[in-house]
């Protein structure tokens, strides 16, 4: 990768830390003079705010975006015999949970214009045995929340939101994480709202959902000691907590800049041949936690290399879907039965993408790839 002064990087995480240095800073001496290290108000105060935003009346912190997820599938009691639909074009934190807790994912095809589930092909797909549905809102974008939940009610399956990639984001009037049964967070460094090492979050309108949650993620433990079923140590740290309030603070603002840029993209990058940019549904308000675009003509991994030596990084996700993993050999699925997200993984790039990114950079990324694709 191509480092000098001048090239763009695919993101950068350091620049917001910048921004709000002295802040970060005196919250997190504050944590650690506290001596609350684990749990106390700092974490409290962080779901309740999160829960505000959100547009839930329960926020339930834990470790990270895989427990999130998995803490939803047990809380659900969805286990040994089920089926959980979800989509082969994720990260497979989505799908791993799936098997971890003994269900079995069920992968359908996705949208070729939005990535995410192809809602026709989740109601084929659904069996006297399915439990569940797991939509992602990949890359910021939301998902058809009202055609999904009018499937999964006729079904009475449980909608268990992936937004690892999408806080923020709005469908309809509500924000995601507010639709389904249940929405789960990531704040992973390079999410958009990311803390300083890992953390996560469900939430939910049922109190009684998020006080089994509570337990599930203290070791099956109600009172200290007592152990009622076999849990996980899932919490997220106060520190990280105290980092996460700062910048819940500044998210929206930071979501408007990478709508911004991808306003800004779009525009320029319409009428460029050799690619497709991606599109929005109307009805829903994405937060582009990446901008995605297709390169046609098996001109991707080509296309990537002048960009990288013309200093502007790019990423793919995802190179192979998950249903051709190579952990997923069980499950029987063979190359071609998918064929969306199959193409899609031959054609993806991610542009960069980032609040801080200059419209100068901005400038850079359109004249480059403009440049390479004649
Ligand atoms: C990042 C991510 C996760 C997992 O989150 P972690 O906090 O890294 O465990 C789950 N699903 C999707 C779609 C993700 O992008």
């Amino acid at each position: 990768m191509i480092q000098s002064e001048n090239s763009i990087p695919a993101f950068d995480i350091k620049q917001q830390y910048a921004f709000i240095e002295a802040e970060i800073s005196a919250a997190v001496l504050e944590v650690l003079n506290s001596g609350r290290y684990i749990g106390g108000p700092v974490v409290e105060g962080f779901e309740q705010q999160f829960a505000a935003y959100t547009g839930v009346s329960q926020c339930v912190a834990c470790n990270s975006g895989t427990d999130a997820l998995y803490l939803a599938l047990r809380v659900f009691d969805i286990g040994a015999g089920d089926e959980v639909i979800t989509t082969p074009f994720t990260f497979i934190a989505t799908s791993e949970v799936i098997s971890a807790v003994g269900a079995k994912p069920i992968f359908v095809d996705i949208d070729a214009n939005t990535f995410n589930l192809n809602l026709r092909q989740v109601a084929a797909a659904i069996t006297p045995r399915t439990k569940s549905i797991i939509p992602v809102h990949l890359f910021g974008q939301p998902v058809d929340m009202t055609a999904l939940m009018d499937i999964a009610n006729a079904h009475n399956l449980i909608v268990i939101e992936d937004c690892a990639q999408s806080t923020g984001a709005i469908w309809g009037e509500k924000k995601v994480g507010s639709i389904g049964h249940i929405g789960c967070f990531s704040f992973y460094p390079t999410k958009n709202l990311g803390g300083c090492g890992d953390g996560g979050a469900i939430t939910t309108n049922e109190p009684e959902i998020a006080a089994k949650l509570r337990i599930l993620k203290e070791h099956g433990q109600k009172n200290r000691y007592i152990h009622e079923e076999i849990g996980i140590n899932s919490r997220l740290d106060a520190i990280q907590a105290a980092i996460l309030q700062i910048k819940l603070r500044y998210l929206d603002i930071w979501n408007q800049q990478r709508q911004a840029i991808a306003s800004r993209y779009h525009q320029f990058l319409r009428q460029v041949p050799g690619i497709t940019p991606p599109q929005e549904l109307a009805g829903g308000k994405g937060v582009w936690n990446q901008y995605t675009i297709r390169v046609l003509n098996q001109k991707r991994d080509w296309l990537r290399n002048q960009l990288q030596e013309q200093g502007v990084n790019t990423m793919v996700y995802y190179p192979r879907p998950l249903h051709l993993q190579p952990v997923y050999e069980n499950l029987g699925y063979q190359p071609g039965q998918l064929p969306v997200a199959e193409q899609a993984s031959q054609e993806v790039v991610s542009l960069p993408m980032f609040p801080e990114l200059s419209e100068e950079q901005q400038d850079q990324v359109i004249y480059r790839l403009k440049d390479c694709l004649g």
